[in-house]
């Protein structure tokens, strides 16, 4: 299948998820996962009207928005180094991956430089998985309220990777958690936290985290095919 195709079946899945749960499916912005596809493919996204793209590294991301329209919203979605991040700020329309305060410092202090306001996500290892970045459930809200302190930065809510699962019903429970931690900040009241955004889902278990709550869906392969890393 081709990507218009594709595209057509996850608006279409997504319709039906949200149907399924009484949300309306504007609720739901898809963010098409480019990771090492070639910029035609890109090129044949953005002409089936996506404006939502997500890329893991930053010199992947840094040099396709040279080349793309710049009407697209760039997603840095990968984990993020703090020596990378002078070259996204003024580029990424949504950092998903801070996850220390550390790299909110550093993207605080290169945003200040650039006097630009950036817009992040907390990660969260809800599902606690050794091999993924993300802080930890339990430090998701002390560290919400450090990161609200920096005047540059707008956080506006949560993201998590779940783990490969064969059946993604298995993902549920992290995605309940997820949105159970969002709403306990929200309850906090903290200055400068704007708890808007879920980030949680991919091709495998996007339906699930729709039901969940989940704004961002995050879709790679079922938009693209199979990633070849060699081939980027
Ligand atoms: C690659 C990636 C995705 C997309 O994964 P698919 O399974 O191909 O949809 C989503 N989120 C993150 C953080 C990723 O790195």
């Amino acid at each position: 299948m081709g990507i218009k195709e594709n595209l057509d079946s996850v608006k279409t899945h997504i319709e039906a998820a949200c149907a399924s749960c009484g949300r309306t499916a504007g609720e739901v912005k898809l963010i098409a996962v480019s990771k090492t596809k070639p910029l035609p493919m890109l090129e044949e996204a953005y002409a089936c009207g996506c404006r939502d793209f997500g890329e893991n590294k930053v010199q992947e991301l840094v040099d396709k928005y040279e080349a793309m329209p710049k009407d697209i919203r760039w997603h840095m979605i990968g984990h993020l180094q703090r020596n990378k991040v002078k070259y996204l700020v003024d580029k990424v329309f949504l950092i998903h991956s801070v996850d220390s305060l550390r790299l909110a410092q550093e993207i605080e202090k290169e945003a200040a430089k650039k006097n630009v306001t950036v817009n992040i996500l907390v990660e969260v290892n809800v599902a606690g998985e050794e091999s993924k970045f993300g802080t930890t459930s339990e430090e998701a809200s002390a560290l919400v309220e450090q990161i609200a302190k920096l005047p540059h930065i707008r956080i506006k809510g949560l993201m998590t990777i779940a783990p490969y699962a064969e059946d993604s019903e298995q993902n549920r429970r992290y995605f309940a958690k997820l949105k159970q931690i969002y709403v306990d900040i929200i309850h906090k009241n903290i200055d400068n936290v704007f708890m808007e955004e879920l980030s949680m889902g991919m091709t495998g278990d996007y339906k699930v985290a729709i039901t969940e709550g989940a704004t961002y869906i995050r879709v790679g392969t079922g938009i693209f095919g199979e990633r070849e890393y060699a081939a980027f």
